[in-house]
């Protein structure tokens, strides 16, 4: 692990300190990692315990106490969230649901093609019948995963679902766009936590922009694989190639 020197880490706490609002991006670095214990053939089903695993996900774990960190360093300063996870571990450690898009969706949700509903009590009475593992319990699960609304067979609500129904974020995206046009011209922190290339439309490339056009704020990427910085970013920017988790719990 590579380590920057005090002096960078140092100019993260004042651009901080020194900033009137937050724009936070978080990426994938910014996941638990989850040691798969059991091997399930079927992928809903290894996404119900996926689901299971971020609900039930401790306190204490290194990524729960790095937001909170993260929540403690903003403040009562205002900000807003654009997360590419769709763990929601976010909304568990101070930060309000209603200041944060996630447009990547919700394992904590499941949907079919028109209705989205909450996952915890469908998938809890899916993996329960598995639990059994007798092979009638093994083809009984599909009779438990269709939507309580209209019978049809559910999947998790997330953009891996080739039926991905993007209203479930749409409101917050709205309110997003709207919070950032009041950005203009005010001490905006930017921070980038993590954030690779999968979907560079939704934080990599935009983030950017709004640095570039407001040359006011602050650009802060903290990412251990990815932590280069565009040319034009050079004065406003600080880059440190460390993985985002381990920097909020050491500083
Ligand atoms: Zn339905």
């Amino acid at each position: 692990m590579m380590v920057d020197g005090k002096e960078t880490v140092q100019q993260v706490f004042e651009a901080i300190e020194h900033a009137e609002m937050f724009l936070i991006g978080v990426g994938t670095e910014c996941m638990p990692v989850r040691e798969q214990t059991t091997v399930l053939r079927e992928p809903f089903l290894a996404d119900c315990e996926k689901s299971r695993f971020y609900e039930e996900l401790p306190e204490e774990h290194e990524v729960l106490r790095a937001y909170r960190r993260l929540s403690e360093l903003i403040g009562a300063k205002p900000y807003f969230v654009v997360t590419l996870n769709t763990d929601d571990l976010i909304y568990r450690a101070g930060f309000e649901a209603d200041l944060v898009v996630a447009p990547c969706g919700s394992m904590r949700k499941l949907q079919c093609t028109e209705h989205i509903v909450e996952a915890a009590k469908i998938r809890d009475e899916i993996l329960t019948q598995m639990q059994g593992g007798a092979k009638e319990c093994e083809d009984g699960w599909q009779a438990l995963a269709v939507c309580p609304q209209c019978g049809r067979r559910l999947g998790f609500h997330t953009i891996k679902n080739p039926d991905y129904l993007e209203e479930g974020y749409l409101p917050q995206w709205n309110k997003y766009m709207k919070w950032l046009s009041c950005t203009l011209n005010r001490r905006l922190c930017i921070l980038e936590l993590g954030v690779d290339f999968e979907y560079p439309q939704v934080i990599r490339f935009p983030f950017e922009k709004t640095a570039y056009f407001n040359q006011k704020s602050k650009f802060i990427r903290i990412n251990k694989k990815f932590p280069q910085l565009a040319e034009k970013l050079s004065v406003q920017g600080i880059n440190i190639r460390e993985n985002p988790i381990d920097f909020l719990n050491r500083n």
